[in-house]
């Protein structure tokens, strides 16, 4: 194979953040479907609506422990009535209240027939008497139904309660047992190959030499997969030698999508786009008007679902930021998500902020709680390749293109980094 050394005589298009967004967004497919087991679906995405096979609850039931009553016979709350039996929940009530009868009854226990309300123990008091139990109620404020869940009314059988493309928390997972689910019809998690290039990588268990340094962005971003939803795939990392990096590239194409970080600058040993085009992958867009993610690389590889191809940043915090804002995206839409774009909010700039140049910058910044609101303060870092300074950050902080002077007090956009 020729290699493929950067010319540099392409001039390319430096496109927006929004513009790139879109066009991953425009390519990036939904995966298919599978049917999993409950206890593995916390996370997944349902890939069709879930309807209730029960009514529920299932019987009228008491929502405390007291005493199932027929409130006509009782005056203003108040009376005396005979005790006929005791249903605890997961008993039936043998007995059906006629006039002057009550029945203890426990939490979620059935209501027998007759009664119309269950007043709380703590209104009652125990009549001792000689052959049967009475009880005392005094409860001012008895209606009718108090205490009371009718059956069907959270849901009916053949409810929908859970749409289709939605996420599963443990919430869900406890609604779906409710509803029978052995199993759910999900979508798709998608395989993620990750490719670390660059002649001075080592792994990152090995003690670098003159010249060297350890491969952080092939576990960084084999964990940011996997956060994401994903299925990570490392491959062994890749020297800047254009056969050897074709063939891991090309094995990397057997996965969904496919992240290879480094190579895509301009500098010399910058071979990626080459061998990707070389392989039939089709370059969607090559650079963003991004600080820090200016080299970014997407193209696709059409098929009968198309395949993604990230070329990111070599620099770990780029390659973060990249991750985050386009890739982390693609993944979450792969496995059905319907609204995948980054989370944004507001925050109050505590230090001030100079913005400049045609790149929108998304600074590793610390968010905190005061009083006056959520305080947003930019990191300071010895660049794109300083992990060590985003240890403490939890936001990125969006400033916009354009030369601006943000004074301490301004509003800006942040993106909160829990999904790193
Ligand atoms: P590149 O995009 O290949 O020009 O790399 C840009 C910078 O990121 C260089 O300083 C590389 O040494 C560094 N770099 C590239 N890949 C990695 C990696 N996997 N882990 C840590 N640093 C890297
Ligand atoms: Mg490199």
């Amino acid at each position: 194979m020729e290699p493929f050394f950067n010319t540099g005589t392409m001039s390319h298009h430096l496109i927006s953040v929004a513009e790139a967004s879109r066009l991953v967004a425009q390519y990036a497919p939904l995966g298919g479907w599978e049917w999993v087991e409950l206890r593995h679906a916390l996370g997944r995405v349902t890939a069709q609506s879930v309807a209730s096979d029960i009514d529920s609850p299932p019987h009228d039931k008491t929502i405390v422990d007291g005493f199932a009553i027929r409130a006509e016979d009782l005056s203003n709350g108040v009376g005396e009535l005979e005790v006929i039996e005791t249903v605890m929940a997961g008993m039936w009530p043998n007995r059906m209240l006629q006039a002057g009868q009550a029945t203890r009854i426990m939490t979620g226990a059935p209501l027998p027939i007759g009664a119309d309300a269950v007043v709380m123990v703590e209104r009652t008091t125990s009549v001792v008497g000689d052959e049967q139990s009475r009880v005392r109620i005094d409860d001012s404020t008895l209606r009718v139904g108090q205490n009371v869940v009718r059956r069907g009314a959270a849901m009916r059988v053949g409810d929908k309660v859970i749409a289709a493309r939605r996420c599963l928390r443990s919430l869900e997972i406890g609604l779906l047992a409710e509803v029978g689910r052995e199993t759910v019809k999900v979508c798709w998690r998608p395989t993620v190959a990750v490719l670390s290039t660059g002649n001075e990588l080592v792994p990152h268990q090995d003690v670098p030499r003159a010249g060297q340094i350890r491969n952080s962005n092939g576990p960084m971003l084999a964990a940011a997969v996997h956060r994401a939803g994903g299925v990570a795939r490392e491959l062994p990392i890749g020297p800047d030698d254009p056969t050897k990096l074709a063939a891991l590239i090309r094995d990397g194409l057997d996965a969904d999508m496919l992240l290879i970080s480094g190579g895509v600058s301009a500098g010399d040993l910058d071979l990626t786009p080459g061998i990707l085009r070389e392989l039939g992958v089709v370059e969607i867009f090559h650079k963003v008007q991004l600080k820090p993610g200016k080299p970014l690389w997407f193209g696709v590889l059409r098929g009968e679902r198309d395949k993604l191809v990230f070329g990111l940043p070599g620099n770990p915090v780029s390659s973060l930021v990249c991750f985050l804002l386009f890739v982390r995206p693609a993944i979450r839409r792969y496995l059905g998500e319907i609204d995948v774009e980054p989370r944004r909010q507001r925050a109050v700039l505590s230090a001030p902020y100079r913005q400049r140049g045609p790149r929108a910058a998304y600074v590793p910044s610390k968010c905190e709680w005061n009083n006056d609101g959520l305080q947003v303060r930019p990191l300071s870092s010895q660049g794109s390749g300083d992990l060590r300074a985003m240890i403490d950050a939890n936001a990125l902080a969006h400033f916009p293109p354009g030369d601006q002077d943000y004074a301490a007090g301004a509003s800006i956009e942040i993106l909160p980094l829990d999904d790193a």
